[in-house]
């Protein structure tokens, strides 16, 4: 029997060939499909501007230098997601501040964050990360209205995301990284994510001075434009204009390009991310219905309208016993997150046991389900009966 993971990239075929095409092509890198992906993304989340990067790591860094995060700023993140979310701000010398999660949601609790930043003065906190976690969308509305009053900026880091949505209060669907809430939204190829370029990223705006510094920064802070420059004519080699072949590195930027393979990879991937977004939905509405009235499940991602599922989780009192035995039995289930504040390097920061409860309570029982959209009917039913038999073994 074939293992059965938690998450899994499909390719088809038309995707193996759009790949194979810009390799028989001129431009392996820095050709046309960078520009069609990005166009192709921006108008399936409803944004103006997309600029792809070579990773969602990427994409969080690049955003990051974009707002101009300096030396002891202060940014607020989540500890239950994926380290790159913290690390960004790290990157850039600023000071990483872990507010708690709300626990029926997993995501992070606004409640926390406002009495983070109403116990400073105001200007102490630069901005707030929140995470689309699990592919459940942040409700960015009211994150906007905070980050506001204490004049914050909001990256939303939306890495399990695409094509999830929340309602507003206005009774509009908003996307993640739609571009209306947040000044920058960030997505991840990676294969285990739902659109897959091996390795990838996208940034999302729609602020057209923070999409030309993010383009400025992704080929190492250099700039094309000639009404940009700054050195003289003379000194560039020119006589009555700047020579054709010059241009000026402005600042230290980075070379987090994405290849036009990847790209194209990334489109085929994109045609198809509304169907495989229904499956994954679907697959969720079983395991709702599975797992109701089973009182080892403490909580679970459940059925919520805009989800994503990324991943689906359940909450269960002895989930080593489980982990363990779906892993005797060929599945291969995944732990997110251990919290970001516990990692030792967190740690030497003088983050400790004790400092999100919410979020290290949530650790000890979460586990996440197989869910992609190639898991068969057949796999499903027998993920389910599993995790059923696990639970009953795992009684003390
Ligand atoms: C995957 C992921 C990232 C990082 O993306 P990479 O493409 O692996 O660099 C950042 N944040 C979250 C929430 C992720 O899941």
């Amino acid at each position: 029997m074939i293992p059965i993971p938690y998450g899994k990239q499909q390719i088809t075929e038309e995707d193996i060939q759009l790949v194979v095409d810009v390799l028989k092509s001129d431009y392996l890198t820095q050709g046309p499909k960078i520009v069609e992906f990005e166009k192709a993304m921006a108008s399936y989340l409803g944004c103006q501007f997309a600029v792809a990067v070579s990773n969602g790591t990427a994409a969080l860094h690049l955003s990051a230098m974009a707002l101009g995060v300096k030396k002891g700023q202060k940014v607020i993140t989540t500890p239950i997601t994926f380290a790159a979310s913290a690390n960004c701000i790290r990157y850039c010398d600023g000071e990483v501040v872990f507010a708690d999660i709300d626990p029926e949601t997993y995501l992070l609790d606004i409640k926390s964050v406002r009495s983070l930043l109403e116990a400073s003065p105001k200007g102490t906190y630069h901005g707030i990360i929140p995470v689309d976690f699990s592919g459940r969308a942040v409700d960015l509305e009211a994150f906007r209205k905070l980050a506001d009053e204490f004049d914050c900026w909001i990256i939303e880091d939306a890495c399990h995301s695409p094509g999830g949505y929340f309602i507003d209060s206005k009774g509009i669907q908003q996307n993640c990284g739609n571009g209306n809430l947040a000044e920058l939204s960030i997505f991840s190829f990676h294969p285990v994510k739902h659109i897959a370029c091996g390795e990838g990223g996208m940034i999302t705006t729609n602020d057209e001075a923070l999409y030309q510094k993010l383009l400025q920064l992704r080929t190492h802070g250099i700039v094309k434009n000639e009404a940009l420059f700054t050195n003289s004519i003379e000194l560039a080699g020119g006589e009555s204009s700047y020579p054709n072949w010059y241009m000026e590195m402005q600042e230290l930027g980075y070379n987090y390009r994405l290849t036009d393979f990847q790209a194209a990879l990334g489109l085929g991937q994109l045609s198809r991310a509304e169907k495989g977004l229904e499956i994954r939905r679907n697959i969720a509405q079983k395991y709702t219905q599975a797992f109701e009235n089973i009182p080892e499940i403490k909580r679970k991602s459940g059925s919520v309208i805009g989800h994503a599922y990324h991943l689906y989780v359940i909450e269960v009192e002895e989930r080593l016993h489980l982990y363990n035995y779906l892993k005797a039995n060929n599945i291969f289930t995944q732990i997110h997150y251990f919290p970001t504040h516990l990692m030792p390097y967190y740690q030497n920061l003088g983050w400790e046991v004790g400092d999100c409860p919410h979020a290290e309570n949530y650790y000890k029982n979460c586990i996440s389900l197989p869910m992609y959209p190639s898991l068969t009917d057949q796999q499903f039913d027998y993920v389910v009966d599993t995790v059923l038999l696990g639970l009953k073994t795992s009684k003390r």
